[in-house]
């Protein structure tokens, strides 16, 4: 199998992107995300105000191209890449397809694909049966925590409550993209989704099988994001050798939550990606407090020790194009550190020359997809 190191690009500031929802106003929080106790503070001080050593700076050695290469490389080794490489040095990817059904509009097939010896990922394939010849662009869609999330997001319901739960917070993004002309292809995201998860057997690990991924990852050496990572991109080679009647160059990649997370990381590394949008995911690793945002199965270890924040792993997708996109009223995120992240992404992009490549945008409401904006990004990126 081939083990594609990807090359790419990055840059510099302000925030003349980040785009207000109309008649709101952009304004600062005014208090801050977390209060910790004297106590806490005292022993996250030492933790989390560290300087990272690939920062981006614009006076790094070799500036905007020897920063991305020099922090690419130190992520693929964090992220625990090359033992997994090591694996699966001698294996043959496998892709096994089933039986296609006929839905209003597109047809939808299972596939199931071997990423590592052993590792059986399963996947929808869903493809408009309109009359175009044309190849078509492809959507690779990342699902987040939710057990059933690569069915939720191919619109293939349990029963009628999480049909009309899904349609409520517009959460099925595959069958979106099959209905606008896309190919879409939704895996299930390894530690996240039940049929590809280690169970935490007598609730050792909080009764969280993505924690436990976690934790047996780390004894591994690797990290979850590193496996699901690897899985996105094993399947992005099946896409491109092997999948008919698609533009194998207009490859988009998204996903809400933890499947942006997974998005971001995957743009990160893998330039076949060439529209990435984390949707309700992309902030830096901690609050200004020190508040780690993310769910723990996202831990990168020694990643503000030895690489950088979350906003410039993201900003590795530079030059291609990047949407982030957050909801106004989701609690798990904040006004004021998204707008900073995003404000270093800015600047990032433009020391890449490739400033008007990310946009960010606030939907009004909570942790979900907002359509609206994702759509006509990708299909005035994919115009050009
Ligand atoms: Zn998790």
């Amino acid at each position: 199998m081939r083990f594609a190191v990807f090359a790419l690009v990055v840059g510099a500031a302000i925030s003349s992107h980040s785009q207000e929802t109309p008649g709101q106003p952009h304004k600062k929080s005014s208090s801050p995300f977390v209060q910790f106790d004297p106590v806490s503070k005292a022993l996250l001080q030492p933790l989390h105000g560290q300087k990272s050593p690939l920062a981006w700076r614009k006076d790094f050695p070799g500036g905007w191209p020897a920063w991305r290469k020099a922090a690419r490389e130190k992520l693929w080794e964090l992220l625990g890449m090359d033992r997994m490489a090591a694996v699966a040095v001698k294996h043959r990817v496998n892709v096994k397809l089933g039986e296609v059904t006929q839905e209003d509009g597109y047809q939808r097939q299972r596939g199931e694909i071997e990423t590592e010896p052993g590792v059986f990922i399963p996947f929808w394939v869903l493809t408009p049966t309109d009359s175009l010849s044309n190849k078509r662009p492809v959507a690779l869609c990342a699902h987040g925590h939710d057990s059933d999330g690569w069915n939720t997001y191919a619109g293939v319901y349990r029963d009628e409550k999480h049909r009309r739960e899904t349609l409520a917070k517009e959460g099925s993004p595959g069958v979106e993209a099959v209905r606008r002309g896309y190919v879409a292809v939704v895996p299930a995201t390894r530690g996240l989704a039940k049929a590809v998860s280690i169970t935490d057997r007598k609730g050792r690990h909080g009764n969280r099988n993505c924690r436990a991924q976690l934790v047996h990852c780390l004894l591994a050496g690797r990290t979850p994001l590193g496996e699901r990572v690897w899985d996105s991109q094993r399947i992005i080679d099946w896409i491109i050798q092997d999948l008919q009647g698609v533009d194998t160059k207009k490859l988009v990649m998204l996903g809400n939550s933890g499947g942006g997370v997974l998005t971001l990381y995957a743009a990160a590394l893998d330039d076949r990606i060439r529209v990435a949008i984390p949707s309700c995911s992309f902030t830096s690793f901690t609050s200004a407090e020190g508040f780690i945002f993310h769910c723990d199965c996202c831990l990168i270890p020694r990643a503000q020790s030895e690489l950088c924040d979350l906003s410039d792993i993201g900003a590795l997708a530079a030059p291609r194009a990047l949407l982030a996109v957050h909801g106004r009223k989701d609690g798990l995120h904040h006004f004021d550190d998204v707008q900073n992240a995003m404000e270093r992404v800015h600047l990032i992009y433009r020391a890449a020359d490739a400033g008007d490549r990310f946009e960010h945008r606030w939907g009004d409401q909570g942790h979900q997809f907002y359509p609206q904006f994702i759509w006509p990004f990708i299909e005035k990126e994919l115009e050009e």
